[in-house]
């Protein structure tokens, strides 16, 4: 099966990353990822620089939203900058010719009710010019979590399929977070696309800790404790470009990809 596989790297030269690691495709923040201080291009060349060669070197560029964004949050002191900050991201990335921006689903609070987090994730989607595809992902933990386990997906997506460019929503599939947060690695893909129809992504990481640990630490493939074969299935069957967040730089990450590659 041939998949391209990449990796998510530094953002200061990305395409330098891809070369060394000998992929066409790679992920990486676009400034901080634990700020609201809006995206920064860290490539030489800045943003259009960084489009343009890309699109000679033919490397597909992704990029990871900001971990602190939460569109869901009943918390107008986060939600509101959210909010700006999934803008600017969305435009950033439009800016460098990306093919998408991940953010991960958010949460709401202890005592609130998810139904609150649903609609405020269509309202953030309303609100948002999306120039290029927005990838939901799934996450492994978080007090109340909005894209931790399926009922909730299903309350995200059902929601989101009322917004205006909701045809611009897609999804991402963590490994690494669908197995700590509780989810069946042998039936996700099929449980994921009868709620989403599309996994546009898969985030391909092992996982340091057990099955819904809650815990959201990768680990690089055959040292962690997802199986192997399960793994490979899921990447086999989500039939997505594959995105390896695993520790290491270009010799760890090639020693993924050859791994992953042998079993598919
Ligand atoms: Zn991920």
């Amino acid at each position: 099966m041939s998949l391209t596989i990449g990796a998510h790297v530094d953002q200061t030269d990305p395409l330098a990353e891809a070369a060394e690691r000998g992929t066409t495709l790679v992920q990486f923040f676009l400034g901080d990822p634990q700020g609201y201080k809006g995206p920064e291009i860290r490539y030489a060349g800045g943003a259009s620089g960084l489009r343009a060669d890309a699109e000679v070197a033919g490397v597909a560029l992704y990029v990871h939203a900001p971990y602190v964004i939460n569109v869901a949050t009943t918390n107008n002191r986060i939600r509101i900058p959210s909010r700006k900050l999934l803008q600017q991201h969305v435009d950033a990335a439009a800016d460098i010719g990306a093919k998408g921006l991940i953010v991960h689903g958010g949460h709401v609070g202890k005592t609130d009710d998810p139904a609150v987090g649903f609609d405020n994730w269509r309202k953030a989607i309303d609100a948002t010019d999306l120039k290029v595809p927005l990838l939901l992902e799934n996450t492994a933990g978080g007090d109340n979590a909005m894209a931790r386990y399926l009922e909730r997906i299903a309350g995200v997506w059902e929601a989101i399929g009322s917004a205006s460019q909701s045809d611009q929503v897609g999804f991402c599939l963590d490994t690494c977070h669908a197995h700590a947060g509780g989810n069946k690695l042998d039936t996700v893909v099929d449980d994921v696309l009868a709620i989403t129809g599309r996994i546009d992504l898969v985030h391909c990481n092992d996982s340091r800790d057990a099955f819904d640990s809650g815990a959201d630490r990768h680990a690089n493939f055959g040292a962690g404790q997802i199986d192997a074969d399960l793994l490979a299935g899921v990447v086999r069957s989500a039939a997505a470009p594959v995105i390896c967040e695993t520790p290491g730089g270009a010799v760890e990450h090639q020693a993924d990809f050859a791994w992953l590659r042998e079993r598919l």
